[in-house]
């Protein structure tokens, strides 16, 4: 059917390829709990494309950072350098470890965690720094990874929303100790729920999957020297998984190639801004992302209403992590306050059609 005003969601579960086989093999064959032969494929396929030697399937990506830091050993009394502009996620693994979440702004240019205000967060406490590559735009990596070597920190990339997203030539997921992704419906490939570690350390990576078992003993089974989690994915879902990285290169592509088309639909309206680029920078769109500034016509609140009355489904930005109940402070973080209260994301499945980018980018230029 083509309507012109078609339902438009922000994004969708591209399942067009072999997933319907491969989950039916699992039934077919009664593997469909967290042994089988999918798991090892789907690790070590996603492994190869963020260039780590290996890959842990954890249950969600909030499960996977959690484990990471618990495999880091972070606990109590330490504190962990988050961005306050992220999922919430980000800052809960690390309350769930006893760990204290110390919130830093974020940058003007492109949204990710400011690198000299979260060198001014280190204290003797801080562990580890996260950085999160919000809607699929890489962080400065450089930076942190500079800060982190000077202060002795752990570097825990939260990629949950990046896969495939490049920096200076190489894919996020593989610049921390250990990184973590998901794979929940709306992300950019899914397995229903899923989510992953990406690492290069053997011991660190042997330690992560004792952990996600129980901590069961690997030489004398039901035996737990400590108590662990059951953190696993399943085979059913790996096999989805799979599956989806048959097609990751054409959706992130797909992505890329609708980011494009927005940028020249939308270049020049006043008050608009568009997502950021940076040299060396390749971000994979999981959201197309737009700030609509004071110099716009109408609000953001009121262009979401507009977009939704011609049938577009759009998000609000997330509130910064710092004014939510369980985190607030009191303090302000002005350029994450800012950029949340301007931001929306516009749809961006792979199925969007030319015709459906228009549509979205005339409602804007419509408003008055
Ligand atoms: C989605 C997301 C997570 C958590 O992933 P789940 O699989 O939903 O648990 C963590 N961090 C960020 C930035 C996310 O967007």
């Amino acid at each position: 059917m083509t309507s012109n005003n078609h339902p438009l969601p922000l994004t969708e579960p591209y399942l067009q390829g072999n997933e319907i086989v491969y989950v039916t093999d699992c039934i077919r064959s009664g593997w469909v709990s967290s042994l089988g032969e999918y798991i090892g494929r789907f690790e070590q396929s996603f492994a190869a494309f963020c260039g780590t030697r290996h890959g842990v399937a954890i249950c969600n990506g909030t499960a996977a950072l959690h484990l990471a830091l618990l495999t880091l050993d972070i606990g109590p009394g330490d504190e962990v350098i988050v961005p306050s502009l992220t999922f919430i996620a980000t800052a809960n693994a690390v309350r769930y470890t006893g760990a204290t979440p110390v919130f830093a702004d974020c940058r003007e240019s492109d949204w990710t965690i400011d690198t000299d205000h979260a060198a001014r967060k280190v204290t003797p406490r801080t562990r580890a720094i996260i950085p999160v590559h919000l809607y699929g735009f890489p962080a400065d990596m450089e930076g942190l990874t500079a800060l982190a070597a000077a202060h002795q920190l752990h570097v825990v990339e939260d990629a949950a929303e990046a896969h495939g997203a490049g920096y200076h030539g190489r894919r996020v997921g593989g610049f921390g100790v250990m990184n973590i992704f998901s794979f929940y419906g709306n992300k950019i490939i899914t397995t229903g729920e899923g989510g992953m570690i990406t690492a290069n350390d053997d011991a660190l990576v042997a330690r992560a999957r004792f952990l996600r078992d129980h901590a069961m003993s690997p030489e004398k089974r039901y035996w737990h020297p400590e108590v662990g989690y059951n953190y696993r994915l399943t085979n059913v879902q790996a096999a989805m998984g799979l599956a989806q990285m048959e097609q990751i290169d054409w959706i992130i592509s797909r992505k890329r190639e609708i980011a494009r088309r927005y940028n020249t639909l939308l270049a020049g309206v006043p008050g608009v801004v568009l997502p950021p680029e940076g040299p060396g920078v390749e971000p994979v769109y999981w959201m197309y992302s737009i700030l609509v500034t004071r110099d716009f016509p109408i609000g953001r609140d009121a262009l979401r209403e507009k977009l939704k009355s011609s049938g577009i489904d759009s998000r609000p930005f997330f509130y910064p992590v710092h004014t939510l109940p369980p985190y607030a402070d009191g303090q302000s973080l002005p350029v994450s306050e800012r950029i949340s209260s301007q931001g929306v994301n516009l749809p961006c499945g792979p199925r969007l059609t030319d015709d459906d980018i228009r549509r979205v980018a005339e409602v804007i230029r419509s408003c008055r």
